[in-house]
């Protein structure tokens, strides 16, 4: 039996986040991470590693530029062990001066003015190259000229009417950046538990009930703060406290292989095709599919959001791909429902946009690696970061698809809410108290969820 200032339950990016600014930022010295998994391992290891400060409302890019701010602090400070890169989020659409697309930039980039750049000619326009972020352009560029898309993206379908090329986004390796913080957290005293809260009792200070990863035994840990960061297990951790946090978790998967045939360029940036899609089957597989219940909407218009980038060095040949389409919530607790007709769906959508892909189509590599995670996720698609309603108890989480990028961000507010020091204006519309806002509420319905 122990007792610490804070556990945080969920050794995820999240919870190791709120760990290492606690001790960082706020000298809090005696805290605990408690998780039956090895750190990293669960929603952590199967993300895409993108990050990007492109969101259709101003208080979501405030939340992901000032994560990037510290990810970048945190890339300078251990010499690049972050592994940043910046070519940017290219968002593609076969859609003329698609004007609703640049109304959403413009929303998102409200509190900095200036940064949206119309492009019908190449003049001053920064070639995608994937760079150190380190004097990377920023704002966006919004390529509107079928003479230029072709020029500069080559290996894009040429019914390509518009490319807005986010340019603060890129890629980062979110298991490099876990390690360095778990680094920082044990040097400073904190420790690790390995076990899963089963029961949470008594306030401030919190009894923790905590069984071994076996179940053998249990053991029980004091806490006069706890933070819940257990990923899709949120709600599990709520539940011991009588709360509802109003999340759902509904699984997505990637594939990631590599490109012999070179159809996906190295400086490509991470390339997004906004547009639905009906997929292009013969006669034959249409009718299979139809008959299936289970892969009837295979046959029908899908959403858009496919996505491809080059993984791994530019003189590499990895890349990934993911189609974040399924939207149905599922248990966290049962086998993950991955989809084996997944990867061949996927590459026949992706090869739309780029169509040197088709020639993967019945055709995947063996060595392909097919997984998938849990999107953690609210109604609205925003994090719950902030107070729970039982007193001395915060949530970090609910990160769907964004969990990477917005980690740094989530672990400094996290910290900032428990030891109860100012957190700035953004944060409270992240915070769970967010909910008693009508007004905010009202207008975050009237958004399109996020795709990826
Ligand atoms: C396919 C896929 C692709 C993605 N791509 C990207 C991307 O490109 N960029 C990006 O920014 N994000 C991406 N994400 C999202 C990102 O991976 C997640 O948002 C992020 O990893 C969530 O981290 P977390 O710490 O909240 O959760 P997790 O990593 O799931 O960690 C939660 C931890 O809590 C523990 N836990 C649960 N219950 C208990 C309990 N009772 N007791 C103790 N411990 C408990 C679990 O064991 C787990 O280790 C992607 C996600 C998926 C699934």
């Amino acid at each position: 039996m122990h007792s610490v200032d804070v556990a945080i339950i969920g050794t995820g990016s999240v919870g190791i986040a709120v760990a290492y600014y606690l001790v960082r930022d706020h000298g809090v010295r005696r805290v605990a991470l408690v998780d039956p998994l090895p750190p990293m391992s669960l929603t952590s290891a199967q993300s895409g590693e993108n990050y990007r400060n492109w969101w259709p409302h101003r208080v979501m890019t405030a939340f992901t530029d000032h994560s990037i701010d510290l990810m970048e602090q945190l890339d300078e400070a251990s010499g690049g062990r972050v592994n940043m890169t910046r070519g940017g989020y290219a968002l593609v659409t076969r859609r003329e001066q698609p004007q609703d697309l640049i109304d959403a930039l413009h929303l998102g980039y409200a509190d900095s003015p200036g940064q949206i750049r119309l492009r019908y000619l190449e003049n001053g326009y920064v070639e995608p190259r994937r760079m150190p972020w380190q004097g990377s352009p920023s704002g966006v560029d919004v390529l509107l000229d079928r003479a230029l898309i072709r020029r500069t993206f080559p290996a894009f379908a040429e019914d390509i009417a518009t490319v807005i090329h986010i340019r603060r986004a890129g890629s980062i390796s979110a298991q490099q950046m876990g390690s360095l913080m778990l680094e920082a957290i044990r040097e400073a005293g904190g420790t690790l538990i390995r076990g899963e809260v089963k029961s949470i009792t008594g306030r401030t200070p919190f009894t923790l009930e905590i069984a071994t990863p076996d179940s053998a035994s249990t053991s029980i840990l004091h806490a006069d703060r706890i933070v819940n960061a257990a990923g899709p297990g949120l709600q599990d951790i709520a539940t011991m406290l009588d709360e509802d946090l109003q999340v759902e978790c509904v699984f997505q998967q990637k594939i990631a292989f590599t490109d012999t045939l070179q159809a996906v360029a190295r400086h490509q940036p991470f390339a997004i095709d906004l547009d639905g899609q009906t997929l292009p089957w013969t006669e034959e597989d249409r009718a299979l599919l139809a008959s299936d219940p289970a892969t009837r909407r295979l046959t029908e218009p899908m959403k858009g959001g496919i996505h491809c980038r080059p993984d791994g060095p530019v003189e590499g040949n990895w890349i990934k791909l993911g189609w974040a389409y399924n939207e149905t919530p599922s248990d966290p607790h049962q086998p993950a429902p991955i989809d084996t007709q997944f990867p061949d769906s996927l590459i026949r959508a992706a090869s739309r946009l780029q169509p040197k892909l088709a020639a993967y189509i019945g055709r995947l590599p063996r060595a392909m690696r097919h997984y998938g995670g849990f999107y953690t996720q609210t109604a609205e698609n925003w994090p719950l970061i902030g107070p729970m309603a039982t007193p001395g108890a915060f949530v970090a989480g609910a990160l769907s698809g964004y969990g990477s990028m917005g980690a740094c961000a989530s672990g400094s507010l996290c910290a900032a809410w428990v030891v109860d020091q100012p957190v700035p204006a953004f944060a409270r519309g992240l915070a769970p108290a967010r909910r008693q806002d009508t007004a905010l509420m009202a207008e975050l319905a009237g958004l399109a969820k996020g795709t990826l």
